[in-house]
This record gives structure tokens, sequence and C-alpha cells, in this order.
């Protein structure tokens, strides 16, 4: 979901102290390996439990000080949000400002134990307690901050396998950070019974842990025509919690985990979640754990997950396995978030799902020119990918207009009823760019549909008609205008016959 950039990082460089600049003796910031030593030592926290926490929350990156989704900061996820405010309790327990702990690494390990150890504390822990990292399990899920119990679990449990698994990192300043794998049972306290054992009802080898009802409207006012890809700038178990936050205003259908690919599914698939602004109605939105700038959190085990779960999906509902039904967050009109960012390997990721890699050509032009045989350029791309969605080989999507187009373009002709003259004129573009699923559109919907129609209609028209997926008013007047012209009830509505006449190219 990250939105782009949020300017917080002027507000916060702390000028280097003149002397400091001024004494080439000044001592070197500590290492990050160095800084989770030391803090530990500190707070009387199990080194590698910090480091795992860490590990579990950024993979040691501190994304210079950018904020998280839920709003926290740094290596250790300092907090800043109306449910959490691990940064402010951080700079109280360390008198340091929070514009440094948002900031500094060092300050921000040295604050995330400070705030773990205050965990301990308050659940009890003993000094010789707090030598064993098994006892510290409900201290390390209070830490992950959700109010929900499965949540909570499931992030104490992430930080638990990573220090079962073991962690070899480099961190954010090239420092190697590394904890060697140990056999830890924990002790799961008042947690033990938390787990979401019930299956996912639309999908069920998901884990199923519900959204709050203020983060999601039940119902949808479209049919399901798309999948919608994101990246969570957080943890897993932080973005569930985020989503279980009533004042967070955002939701997904299913959250999925890096580390082995582990799914939740927080609203039902027959809801709209908040996702994707204009792409909620029609869209089935799925969260991956990461952040956008780094490719270590996109594993294999996340995207064979994820395409599993978006084959399921595009399979109950119809929806084409293609690039223009299965995209982006920043490619659905109307966003301006950057997810999945250029690290998502889409290629890889479509031939997981089974469907088609190639991602569409420009499809949107303010007019369609009359293609023929010789014709070159990007509307000939355009063409010759709708012929190839339509099931017509055209050989190569390449922008030259030759003899395997003329046949692909003669066998589209004939299909539709059209004359078949091997020529892309307004009815073959009109019947080209409606091509597809006939869901019953009115102002207000929203979608790849409306995209159809509206390309459509431009070429039909033979006038300008905004292709931004919305259907507004300048929509409805040219689906009336498409009507009356074509002897059709002019309701401004696309119905079964709208839809008849557009995708015969009339
Ligand atoms: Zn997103």
């Amino acid at each position: 979901m990250p939105a782009v950039l949020t300017a917080v990082l002027g507000l916060t460089l702390t000028a280097l102290a003149p002397a400091a600049q001024a004494s080439p003796a000044a001592p070197a910031p500590p290492t990050v390996a160095a800084a989770f030593t030391a803090a530990a030592e500190e707070y009387d926290v199990p080194r590698d439990l910090l480091v795992a926490v860490g590990y579990g929350e950024s993979r040691l990156d501190g994304h210079d000080g950018q904020p998280s989704q839920a709003r926290g900061y740094g290596v250790m996820h300092l907090v800043d949000n109306p449910r959490q405010q691990t940064l402010r309790e951080a700079s109280r327990l360390t008198g340091l400002p929070a514009a440094t702990l948002r900031h500094d690494t060092a300050a921000n390990i040295r604050g995330g134990a400070a705030v773990l150890r205050a965990r301990a504390d308050a659940a009890g822990l003993t000094g010789a307690e707090r030598d064993r990292p098994a006892a510290w399990y409900e201290a390390v899920a209070r830490y992950g901050g959700s109010p929900d119990d499965r949540a909570a679990r499931f992030y104490a449990d992430g930080v638990y396998d990573i220090l079962v698994q073991g962690v070899t990192a480099r961190a954010e300043d090239g420092s190697a950070v590394t904890v060697r794998p140990t056999a830890v049972e924990p002790d799961r306290g008042d947690y033990a019974d938390a787990a979401p054992l019930v299956a996912a009802p639309d999908y069920p080898s998901a884990l199923w842990v519900p959204a709050s009802t203020s983060n999601y409207k039940v119902g949808r006012t479209s049919a399901i025509t798309a999948v919608v890809v994101h990246v969570t700038q957080g943890s897993y178990a932080g973005t569930i919690s985020w989503i279980q936050n009533p004042t967070s205003q955002v939701s997904a259908h299913y959250v999925v985990r890096s580390s082995d690919g582990q799914v939740t599914q927080m609203v039902r698939e027959k809801d709209t979640a908040w996702h994707a602004k204009s792409g909620n109605p029609y869209s089935v939105g799925i969260e991956h754990e990461g952040w956008v700038d780094q490719p270590s959190w996109f594993t294999d085990a996340m995207y064979r997950s994820s395409a599993a779960l978006t084959r399921s999906i595009a399979d109950r509902y119809n929806i084409p396995k293609d690039r223009a039904h299965i995209v982006g967050h920043v490619e659905v009109p109307g966003n301006d978030h950057t997810d999945p960012g250029p690290h998502w390997d889409w290629n890889r990721y479509m031939q997981l799902v089974g469907g088609s890699t190639t991602a569409p050509p420009q499809l949107t032009f303010s007019s369609y020119a009359t293609l023929r045989n010789g014709s070159t350029g990007a509307q000939v791309s355009a063409a010759q990918w709708l012929l190839e969605a339509q099931g017509h080989d055209v050989g190569q999507v390449d922008g030259q207009f030759g003899s395997g187009t003329a046949a692909a373009v003669r066998a589209f002709q004939t299909a539709k009823g059209l004359s078949a003259d091997s020529t892309v004129g307004p009815k073959t573009w009109t019947a080209l760019l409606s091509a597809g699923a006939r869901p019953a559109l009115k102002q207000g919907s929203t979608g790849e549909a409306v995209q159809r129609v509206q390309r459509a209609l431009t070429a039909a028209l033979g006038r300008t008609v905004a292709a931004d997926g919305i259907f507004g008013s300048g929509t409805a007047q040219a689906v009336r205008d498409y009507q009356s012209t074509r002897g059709l009830d002019p309701d401004s509505e696309v119905g079964p016959l709208t839809w008849g006449a557009l995708q015969a190219g009339r």
C-alpha cells in the first residue's frame, strides 16, 4: 500500500554538530551489529532475541526514517499511530528525542531494546528468566502491539521462527549480523490457545483473521474482474494488526507472509476491501509482506503461495490470467501508490499463475487511426495485442502490420460478422476494444470493463472519451450518444444490448 514516499526525511536531519565536523578524531558511529550487542547489554535483553525482533520487523533496514504503513520507524519499528505509541515510550525510556529514534539506527535499536525490557518487566520476568529467550514470548507478543491475541501470536511465532532458523544478514551499513540457529520452544503462556485454527471461508488453505468492520464495506457494486497485487511496507503481523485497527481505514482480502508464503484472509471476497480506491469495487486485493525498495522480502515461497491464491481467484471468477486483469496497485487508475515496485518479478509471478506474462501495450489513445498492411507504431501493437487476446495469432506483437496481422484481422472480422477487408477501421476498433466480459455498467461503475467501453466509444464516436475506468457523467453522455445513433434505448447504461452492439462493431 505504500504512498509515494512520504516526506519525513527533511524534518529529522539532525544537523551534524559543528564540533564533530571539525574533529577528524570523532568516533565513528557504532555498526548495526555492535548496536545490537550494546543495546542488549544495556537493557538485559537476549541479544539474539533482539536481533530476531529487528530482523522480523525490517530485515535490518531502517528505510532512512521512512514510516511503514502502520507509521512505524526504523529497524525496530517504533510506532507512532493512534493505537500504539512505542516511539514515544522509547523516547521516554532512553531519553533520546523521537526524531533521533526515527532516523539513527543505533538509537532505534536502543529504543527497541528498552521497550522490549519494559514488556518483560510488565510480564514479571525475573533476572534469571530474562536470560532464557523462551521466557520472553509474551513480552515479544506485546511488543508487536496487536490487541488481538491471534495477530499477537503470529507476531511472536514469527520472531521465534527466526531464532530457530537463524539469521545471516547484512545490515544497511554493511555490517554482518548473524544469529546461530537455536532450538527454542517458547513458553506461549496466555497465547497458547490463540492460534487462528479456522480455515478461511473463500480459500481454505489460508487462515482467517477478520478485519475490523470499520475498514471495509459489506457487499460489492461490481462483479470481480481483477486481482490487485500490493506490497505492505511493513511486517506480516504488523499489517494484519493494522487491518484490525479500526482507525486505519484500510484492508485487503489477503495478506501473504514473506518467509514461508503463509496466507491470512481478512475480508470475504464478496465484500469490498479498501486497498485500491477506484479499483476496490471490482477487485480482490492481496498484500505481500515487504518493502518495495527491498527485494529480499520477495521470496520464492511468497511468489508460489500468492500465485496459487491468484490462480484460484481467477478460476473461480473467470478472470483472464493476464496482466490486464492481474495488476499492481500502481496500475490501478486514480491511485498514487507505487507498489509492488520495480523488484516485483511479474514474469515469474505470471508464469506461476499459469497465465500470459506479457504486459499489455498502450491501449488508450485520444483517437484510433485506420490501420492496414504496412502500418506501423503503437496503435498497431495495440491492435495486435487485442487480436491475440481474442485468440487470433498475429505472430508477434511488434507494431508492424504485416500479412500475419492482416490474416488475424480478417479472422476476427469474420467471427464478428464484419466485412473482412483486413483493415482496422472504426468498426473493427470498436469491436476489438470492447471485447471481453460484459458486466452491467452504469454511472458510478469503475474498472477495466468501463475502460474497455470508454476506449470503444472513442473509436465508435470518433471523439475522445477519457478512458479512466470511472463511469462518470462524460461517459454517460457518450453512451447516450452512441445508443441514440445506433437505434438503442438511450438509457446511458451499458447492458446486454449495448455491449452486443459495441462488440459487433456497430
Ligand atoms: Zn498497495
